[in-house]
């Protein structure tokens, strides 16, 4: 999709996997005319500079959202609270306030106080990611065929809810809008318990006494390395969104962990139609991830497929 550039000037607060993902995609598609990059460490501003990921960039975040009208925060849901007091006053009337964040109504309740008038704060999250961090790990085609997720409030200005859509578009998502605090309620169960399972999982294995280490990582092919991609994401982040969603993750652990006995009683007595209907059950939930083009339809998961990066929802 191409056209006039919809932003005279994007800031983007943080600069990891996302900041840099938008930035590249932004610059490819012309979105945009001119992107300022703010990032907390000299380390990873000198890094974007490097890559080229922006036209300038400040340690002062107030600095870069200077004129900016459209303004997105992509830093861990923990940190968007003092981004917001900090750039609030530098805000420009009119402008667009949106963030990448895992969680929708933290991000609400943390950022929304700060947001002068006039400035449009409309929450989003794309549903796309991978488990590297920093910002050598953004590419530009990370939100093709990803859904981004706004969570606009009920009084939203319209014309601007249009506009970030279309750059949402424009990036190559397909855009869904949603209550925040169903959106907290959706992913808590399709990315923030698959990815507190998988932690469980590798952290117990690491445990493990009677089975060594080495046996774990030499035979890991047989499963086990699947739940290590996600349990190798970036530990602030998803120490944010554990502590950020903490209702919606406590309901979904409590009705996994009943299905769990559930199917533990079913081995103790042997039920093998309960463990069959399940697994049958649970296969075309993997056909229909397929359907919908969120996965490829091929077998070990596409890892021969090496010409693509293989892309997570997170
Ligand atoms: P990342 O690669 O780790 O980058 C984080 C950025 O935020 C860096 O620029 C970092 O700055 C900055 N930052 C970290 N802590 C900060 C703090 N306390 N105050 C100010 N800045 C801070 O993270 P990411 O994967 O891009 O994630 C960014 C956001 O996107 C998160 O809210 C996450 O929930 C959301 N998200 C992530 C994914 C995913 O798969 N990774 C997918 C969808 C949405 P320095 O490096 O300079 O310290």
């Amino acid at each position: 999709m191409t056209g006039a550039p919809l932003f005279e000037r994007m800031a983007l607060i943080g600069i990891g996997l996302i900041g840099s993902s938008l930035a590249q995609a932004a610059r490819e598609r012309g979105l945009v005319k001119e992107i300022a990059v703010s990032t907390r460490s000299p380390a990873t501003l000198q890094r974007a500079e490097e890559l080229g990921l922006g036209d300038s960039y400040s340690l002062d975040a107030a600095v870069a959202v200077d004129g900016a009208d459209l303004v997105i925060l992509c830093v861990p849901v923990g940190a968007n609270e003092a981004v917001a007091k900090w750039i609030a006053p530098a805000l420009k009337k009119g402008a667009i306030l949106t963030d990448v964040g895992s969680t929708k109504g933290s991000v609400i309740d943390q950022v929304g106080p700060h947001v002068p008038q006039g400035v449009h704060f409309i929450p989003g999250h794309p549903i796309a990611g991978t488990e590297q961090s920093g910002p050598d790990a953004g590419f530009s085609t990370l939100f093709e065929q990803r859904w981004c997720i706004l969570t606009p409030p009920e009084d939203v200005d319209q014309a601007a809810l249009e506009k970030l859509t279309a750059f949402w578009r424009r990036c190559g998502s397909d855009v869904d809008r949603m209550d925040a605090r169903h959106h907290d309620l959706v992913l808590a169960i399709v990315s923030h318990l698959p990815h507190l399972i998988a932690y469980n999982i590798v952290g117990t294995a690491d445990d493990l006494e009677t089975v060594t280490k080495s046996e774990v990582i030499k035979y890991s092919a047989s499963g086990f390395r699947d739940f290590t991609r996600l349990a190798a994401s970036d530990p602030t982040m998803w120490r944010d969104v554990c502590l950020n969603n903490k209702d919606a993750i406590l309901e979904m652990l409590a009705r996994f962990s009943e299905d769990l006995s559930a199917l533990q009683r079913a081995i103790r007595w042997g039920d093998g139609d309960m463990l069959f209907d399940l697994f049958t059950r649970t296969r075309s939930i993997r056909r229909s991830i397929i359907e919908a083009g969120q996965d490829m339809d091929e077998p070990d998961f596409g890892r021969h497929a090496k010409d693509k990066p293989f892309i997570s929802a997170d």
